[in-house]
C-alpha cells in the first residue's frame, strides 16, 4: 500500500483564507483610517458617528464589525484601508502644546535604559505625555512610571492623553517643581527632559538605583556640554551623547530612492550612569 503522502495539494490562497478567524474592529477601538493618497487620521469608533475625510464621509457604523485590513469606501467612492494604529502612529497624532519625544528617540530610549515590563521609572516634565505613554507601554503590567510636571495645564493634557490611549493605569502623575526632588528611590531610570537638566542631577542620583541609567534629550549644542561639565563627577559614570537620524524612503519598486525632505535635527540623546561612591572610612 503507498504511504500517504505527508503534504498534500497545496492550499490555495482562498481556502487560506476561509479557515482564518477574522479580527474584527469593535465599537470603542481605536482606528486607523488611510485614504488613496497614504494621507492617515485616527479615530475612535463610536456607533452613530462619521468621519468627515478630505476624500469623502465614512459612517463609524459601517467600520464597527469589519474585518481589520480591509477596504471601505467613503461617500464619494474613494477607498480607505481600515487597520488598528501603532503606537508609533499615535504619537504622531497626539495632542500636543509642547514639543515631544518622537518615536525615532523614544524607541531607542527603551532599550539603551533597559526598560521593559517592571520597570519603574520616573520622567519630567511630562509635557504632551508622549514620552510618558511609550514608558508605560513598555513597563506595563507590573511597572510604574511617576511622571513630574511643574505647569498643571500640561500635565492635564498629558493625562489626558494617556487615558485616550488606555495607558494612564500604570502612570502617576505628579505636580511639581523638580527641583524640590522626586518622592522614589531606587528607580531603574530616570529620564529629563526639559531644558536645564544639569540643574537637577543630584535630585535625580538621589532618586535612581546605584547603577540606574539617566537619560535627556536637548536640542541644542550648548546644553550638551553643559550637562556633559555637570556629569564629569565621581557620581556618574559611562556617559554618552548620540543623534538618530531617520531617513525615509519611498517605498516603490519601480522607483526606490530617498524621500526628497527629512527631518534634519530633533535633538541630542545624553545617557549616564549612577555610580555608588563608597565614602573613604579612613
Ligand atoms: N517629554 C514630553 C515633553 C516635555 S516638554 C513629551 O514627550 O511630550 C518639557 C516639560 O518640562 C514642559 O511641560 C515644562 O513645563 C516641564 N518642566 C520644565 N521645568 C520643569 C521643572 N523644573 N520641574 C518639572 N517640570 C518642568
Amino acid at each position: 500500500m503507498a504511504e500517504k503522502p505527508v503534504c498534500s495539494q497545496p492550499r490555495s490562497a482562498a481556502e487560506w483564507r476561509s479557515e482564518k478567524p477574522l479580527s474584527r474592529a469593535r465599537a470603542g477601538d481605536l482606528a486607523l483610517l488611510m485614504g488613496p493618497d497614504r494621507r492617515w487620521q485616527i479615530v475612535r469608533l463610536e456607533p452613530g458617528q462619521s468621519v468627515h475625510t478630505h476624500r469623502g464621509v465614512l459612517a463609524h457604523d459601517d467600520l464597527i464589525g469589519r474585518p481589520w485590513g480591509s477596504q471601505v469606501a467613503s461617500h464619494t467612492g474613494q477607498p480607505f484601508l481600515l487597520l488598528t494604529p501603532s503606537l508609533h502612529d499615535l504619537i504622531l497624532r497626539l495632542r500636543r502644546t509642547t514639543q515631544i519625544v518622537y518615536p525615532k528617540e523614544a524607541g531607542y530610549i527603551l532599550l539603551k535604559m533597559n526598560i521593559g515590563p517592571g520597570s519603574r521609572v520616573v520622567e519630567a516634565g511630562s509635557g504632551s505625555g508622549a514620552l510618558t505613554a511609550v514608558l508605560a507601554h513598555a513597563v506595563r503590567p507590573d511597572g510604574r512610571v511617576y511622571s513630574y510636571e511643574v505647569r498643571p495645564e500640561m500635565q492635564q493634557l498629558a493625562r489626558r492623553n494617556l487615558e485616550r490611549l488606555g495607558l494612564a493605569d500604570v502612570v502617576e502623575f505628579k505636580i511639581r517643581d523638580i527641583a524640590e526632588g522626586f518622592d522614589e528611590v531606587n528607580v531603574d531610570a530616570l529620564f529629563l527632559d526639559l531644558p536645564n537638566p544639569w540643574d537637577y542631577l543630584e535630585q535625580a542620583h538621589a532618586a535612581l538605583v546605584n547603577g540606574g541609567y539617566l537619560g535627556s534629550l536637548l536640542p541644542t549644542a550648548n546644553q550638551v556640554t553643559r550637562l556633559l561639565e555637570a556629569l564629569e563627577s565621581p557620581r556618574w559614570g559611562l556617559v554618552e551623547v548620540e543623534e538618530i537620524l531617520l531617513r525615509p524612503y519611498k517605498a516603490v519598486s519601480a522607483r526606490f530612492r530617498p524621500e526628497d525632505r527629512m527631518v534634519a535635527h530633533t535633538g541630542f540623546l545624553i545617557f549616564a550612569r549612577a555610580l555608588l561612591i563608597e565614602e573613604s572610612t579612613g
